[in-house]
């Protein structure tokens, strides 16, 4: 019995394959896999197990939480290096730093507090200096890099702080042609060959996400960073689909129909009837919705077409979308006069980009977001926290 009508299901075979795709398209590279956001939704710790299995050998996460929770869990130093990259005044660095966490340093008020910390626990702190190369969000401004590195090697003759890393981050990493990825090298070059001459002896420069691991070998350095990717979803959708990239998605979607009943043409369908039925039909009620991360943008009626899910079996599947408003807790389909679909069949609302027989793929998390007018990292990472990740 399930308490549960829905659930994600997560392949970590599939996980391990794709951080060895990336192993193979950046081969001069160690590989972190990205593990933020809950691994983007898909569980963090069976998700970051599966990458360092794949082989990474560095985690990243957003979070100082984040960090110390895959260290609890038992994912000591031997098995994985961790990064923590963005902390406002207050952050626990003590935590971080008897964790064996290399944190970043983003702004001048965190070279004091690092110091401090590494001061308290008598430990030297791994830092990776973060450089605002372009991006404009986090991170120290390439000019102002003077701002923080000084201090940065004095703690380091000291034997506080080690000067580990140079990093920064893209921001149209998935436009690779576009001028704004060249500029943006252009000052990180510029800012590692300043650094390294006032006396940085850096193990890692680190720049490219998932899209500048698989589409721009010049930017790979010493490290790269993916997320996306690492979960088989296209971090260039518009160039390339998962298989193309050779990624298998990980998360399967899945849901059991609550009922399935004969209506009218004519019968108005959700709130605001958005959708009205245009011939006599079986309507199919999904227990998913917005409180479970199902874009209410994916809606279908007039505006355009909703979310699609897959529905039937083997040679007889196809795909539906969704009719009418998106609800908290459900979504209905229109299933068509002929259908056979009843109560307790299993739909899926996105997974594997397989061929289906009558043509096009099985929906994937880039469908729900081209349905939804976003991006397939939000698809994943909002998913509710009541739907049941199932690892296999
Ligand atoms: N590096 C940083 C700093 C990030 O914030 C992220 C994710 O947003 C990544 C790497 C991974 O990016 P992607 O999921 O596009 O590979």
């Amino acid at each position: 019995m399930s308490t549960y009508p829905a659930r994600a299901v997560v392949d970590l075979a599939a996980i391990r394959h794709n951080v060895r795709t990336l192993r193979e398209r950046a081969p001069g590279a160690a590989v972190m896999a990205v593990v933020k956001a809950d691994a983007y939704g898909h569980g963090l710790v069976p998700a970051a197990r599966a990458a360092l299995a794949g082989g990474a050998t560095w985690l990243g996460v957003a979070q100082a939480s984040e960090a110390l929770a895959l260290r609890a869990a038992g994912i000591g130093p031997d098995d994985a290096r961790i990064l923590t990259w963005l902390h406002a005044p207050g952050v626990d660095f003590v935590a971080l730093l008897e964790a064996d966490v290399d944190v970043s340093v983003a702004a001048p008020w965190a070279v004091d507090a690092v110091v401090g910390s590494a001061r308290a626990t008598g430990r030297t702190a791994r830092v990776h200096l973060k450089v605002d190369t372009g991006l404009g969000r986090n991170g120290v401004l390439a000019e102002d890099v003077d701002s923080v590195l000084p201090a940065l090697l004095k703690a380091e003759a000291e034997g506080t702080v080690r000067l580990v890393g140079l990093w920064s981050h893209l921001a149209l990493a998935d436009e690779p042609d576009h001028p704004s990825v060249r500029a943006q090298r252009v000052v990180f070059d510029d800012v590692v060959e300043h650094a390294e001459r006032a006396g940085a002896r850096l193990e890692v420069r680190h720049l490219a996400n998932s899209a500048a691991t698989l589409t721009a070998p010049a930017l790979h350095y010493d490290l790269v960073r993916p997320g996306l990717a690492v979960y088989g979803m296209s971090p260039v959708p518009q160039l390339a689909a998962p298989r193309e990239l050779g990624l298998v998605p990980a998360m399967t979607l899945e849901a059991d129909l609550a009922t399935v009943k004969r209506v009218r043409a004519g019968q108005g369908v959700s709130y605001a009837h958005l959708y009205t039925t245009t011939q006599d039909t079986a309507l199919g009620v999904v227990p998913l919705g917005y409180a479970d991360g199902i874009p209410r943008h994916a809606s279908g009626g007039s505006a355009g077409p909703g979310g699609p899910l897959l529905v039937g079996h083997d040679g007889a599947a196809r795909v539906v979308r969704i009719a009418g408003r998106v609800c908290m807790d459900q979504v209905v389909l229109d299933l068509g006069p002929d259908a056979t679909e009843q109560a307790g069949d299993t739909v899926r609302l996105f997974g594997v980009d397989e061929p289906l027989p009558g043509g096009g793929t099985a929906p994937t998390a880039q469908d729900w977001a081209d349905a939804a007018g976003t991006i397939s990292y939000e698809i994943t990472t909002r998913l509710g926290s009541r739907i049941p990740r199932v690892h296999v």
